[in-house]
């Protein structure tokens, strides 16, 4: 676990290749679990510091998506509230029973479900902090961020990642690029992406940049007549020449442009 600044903790897995983040927060009267990840037990080192750093606080979870990768750790905690948007208990229900994506089997001790919802937003006023729970989609239909007021650190979920975000709410691009603009107007500091490492502001415009730029240019590939096996947009094009992908994410960016190519 990285204490990112005091009592704010990072804590990173390595989901199926992607450095998949959570995080930790101990206010004044609560401890925030934001995220559970891919298992119970990789929530152990966030037990322990909540052990060790959260006595007699109330516990809050928070689910930023129903996507397994940040949900099916959510067993760890078998008992008080686990918060998310209002569609996420919808949309986790259709991951577990395979209707939708290509989730791996849930873990045995099950995947509770959320058992407080909201629509746009919600704080949690507490001494020396706020923290904001904000509906962002454009990833995932109940896509959320959470902000803190005083730290000024943005735990992004999937609506912001790096090297790129993935695309997985159909027809969600004009929504996405809606809630980008909107998250720049936070006078966020610090912002710890689901994926990838801890950055500053300028992840938000990379991010809208990369979206922009996948849609445009497969457009253009299929006003030429390319086919969606025939296309190739080269990484390059679209992030810029200085970055280098691994064959998880060559992959990941693939699945993207095949997305968008089904929406233009
Ligand atoms: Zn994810």
């Amino acid at each position: 676990m990285e204490e990112l600044k005091r009592d704010i903790f990072v804590h990173r897995i390595d989901a199926m290749g992607f450095l998949t983040a959570g995080g930790l927060v101990v206010t004044h009267s609560r401890a925030f679990v934001i995220d559970t990840l891919a298992c119970p037990q990789d929530m152990a080192p966030v037990l322990a510091v909540l052990a060790e750093r959260a006595a007699g606080r109330r516990r809050v979870v928070i689910n930023t998506h129903h996507h397994w990768d940040h949900v099916y750790g959510n067993g760890a905690f078998p008992t008080g509230d686990i918060v998310a948007q209002r569609s996420c208990p919808r949309l986790l229900e259709a991951q577990l029973h395979r209707l939708s994506g290509s989730a791996p089997a849930p873990p045995p001790e099950g995947v509770r479900t959320p058992t407080i919802t909201f629509g746009d937003r919600v704080a949690y006023l507490d001494r020396h902090e706020t923290v904001h729970l904000i509906a962002t989609p454009g990833h995932s239909e109940d896509s959320l961020i959470v902000y803190l007021d005083g730290a000024r650190v943005l735990f992004a979920g999937d609506t912001l990642e790096w090297p790129f975000p993935t695309f997985a709410q159909r027809d969600g691009r004009d929504t996405w690029v809606r809630t980008l603009r909107q998250l720049k107007q936070l006078p966020a500091d610090i912002i710890v992406p689901g994926h990838g490492p801890t950055m500053g502001k300028q992840l938000i415009d990379a991010n809208e940049r990369y979206i922009t730029a996948v849609y445009e240019t497969v457009a253009a590939a299929k006003r030429r007549g390319v086919e969606r096996h025939e296309l190739d947009v080269r990484p390059e094009e679209v992030l810029g020449s200085d970055v280098e992908l691994d064959a998880v994410y060559r992959e990941a960016h693939r699945a993207n442009v095949e997305w968008a190519y089904d929406e233009v």
